[in-house]
């Protein structure tokens, strides 16, 4: 079957791609739903009729139910869905190691999984929790990729395999897994057992343990981050490099009365307005819908509808090159979605190179923009600089007399020659009056220009205020103060 993952565009990690199986396309970054064959609280013709074009259920679920099981073995996982899309099937793992009372092992649920047609198979990897020490972590690793192994022998030619990316809390296991994974020519890898993370609010780990494996992930692996699929989540594991999502949050929230948003979620029962624009919140009032004998269906599919609007925007701000800015607003809903943010900023200098050279814009948004790519970039491409004689970096931009050149400034980025100016980031960057942060940030790109140009004579012209700041970033520096 023809199979392959390409990335259309690029913005921070984030990429819009698209995963080709067989005839069928699956735009990235996607949502799977979670289908249950017993609970369809929403069916998957519904969802397909909606845009969904993949979706993911549990081989095991198929497996231990008899009916299930014979009915999906004589017609096929799509036609019992009735789903046209793509379809990718979860081993089980997790529920065999939560309630498995039905022994499976991996050989049986590879043949299974290929035999009721779907499409992306998952062997039987063993999610290690992050409680997990190093001792367990490695062997379950190793227990693993002995899986995968065995399944590369295993799956034939109608379906591909998703070869989990393991290593509990560790980075170097992590690392080491997808540079594993990927050495064997798996394209889908899912990055495994990351739940207990998600749902501990432990945003600073996720992103330690999803760029560890992305390290030694190929450029070219297909990033499916199992188990998420909280909109107010998603902007941050797009901005990482995660193409693929799965979601039984829709339905399961529905279920407890919980109504999901952007910003978070919120009990129904706490509501005096819908705050969204879809078709179920524009037809009710709270009142009404916790009324409604429908009230759990109605629930899940604003839900679901709200997530793949997410992913929409998402999408959207990867085309115009803002999803610096997505990011930021959306992990300021959460102080835990705040402290992962800024582990993804503190790793500006390895997202770097993934990010593209040009966007639509850079709006300053705080101390948190200093940290931007775009800047660690831009401070980067100073050193390349080539100066000679007595060079002035003037804050206002005007010249003094007695210097070979005068460069232009600009935070949080630093000094530019004017034939910059109108070109990205300098000209495309939107501030605020200048603060500390920002002025401190770009005294660090005047410090790369220096420490790059050892035999320039360097000055800065700037008013009174700013004198201290870059005498304290650049020690030694000759400053001219404005007195005007
Ligand atoms: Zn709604």
């Amino acid at each position: 079957m023809a199979f392959g993952f390409e990335v259309l565009h690029k913005d921070i990690a984030g990429r819009i791609g698209r995963l080709r199986v067989g005839s069928k396309t699956v735009r990235t970054p996607a949502l799977l739903p979670v289908i249950n064959p017993h609970l369809q609280i929403v069916t998957p013709s519904e969802l397909y009729r909606m845009g969904v074009e993949a979706l993911i259920t549990n081989a095991y679920i198929f497996y231990r139910s008899e009916h299930y099981r014979d009915l999906a073995l004589e017609r096929g996982l799509h036609a019992v869905l009735d789903y046209p899309g793509v379809i990718m099937t979860d081993s089980g793992s997790f529920q065999l190691s939560v309630y498995g009372d039905v022994e499976v092992g991996n050989r049986e649920t590879l043949l299974f999984q290929q035999q009721i047609g779907s499409e992306i198979v998952v062997p039987l990897d063993l999610p290690t929790p992050p409680s997990a020490d190093r001792g367990r972590a490695e062997s379950e690793l190793a227990v693993t990729l002995g899986r995968i192994d065995e399944a590369c022998s295993l799956v034939g030619e109608h379906s591909v395999l998703a070869a989990p990316v393991q290593g509990g809390i560790f980075e170097d296991l992590r690392e080491e897994a997808g540079r594993e994974v990927s050495r064997r020519g798996c394209i889908v890898a899912p990055i495994g057992a990351v739940v207990p993370l998600m749902e501990n609010y432990r945003y600073r780990d996720l992103v330690r343990v999803v760029l560890a494996a992305k390290r030694g992930l190929s450029p070219g692996a297909c990033v499916h981050l199992f188990g998420a699929g909280h909109p107010a989540m998603l902007a941050l594991a797009v901005a990482m490099g995660c193409d693929l999502f799965d979601s039984a949050a829709y339905a399961l929230y529905a279920k407890e009365g919980r109504y999901l948003t952007v910003h978070g979620t919120q009990f129904l029962s706490e509501l005096q307005e819908l705050p969204c624009s879809c078709s179920v919140c524009r037809s009710h009032t709270p009142e009404s819908l916790r009324r409604s004998s429908d009230r759990e269906r109605l629930l899940a599919l604003h839900n679901l509808q709200v997530t793949l609007a997410e992913i929409a925007r998402i999408r959207q701000a990867i085309q115009d090159g803002t999803l610096w800015e997505l990011v930021d607003e959306r992990c300021r809903s959460h102080p835990r979605l705040l402290e992962g943010y800024r582990e993804l900023l503190r790793s500006a200098p390895m997202l770097e190179p993934f990010d593209r050279s040009t966007k639509r814009r850079f709006f300053y948004r705080g101390d948190e923009s200093c940290l931007r790519t775009e800047v660690v970039r831009y401070q980067r491409d100073l050193a390349r600089f080539d100066l000679v004689g007595r060079v002035l970096v003037s804050f206002d931009g005007r010249p003094a007399p007695g210097f070979d050149r005068c460069l232009a400034f600009r935070p949080p980025f630093g000094p530019y020659p004017p034939g910059l100016a109108e070109t990205f980031p300098i000209g495309q960057c939107e501030l605020p009056s200048w603060d500390e942060p920002m002025v401190r940030a770009g005294c660090r790109g005047i410090a790369a220009l220096v420490r790059s140009n050892p035999g320039v004579t360097f000055a800065v012209r700037c008013e009174d205020r700013w004198s201290g700041i870059v005498t304290e970033e650049v020690p030694g520096i000759e400053v001219l103060v404005d007195v005007d």
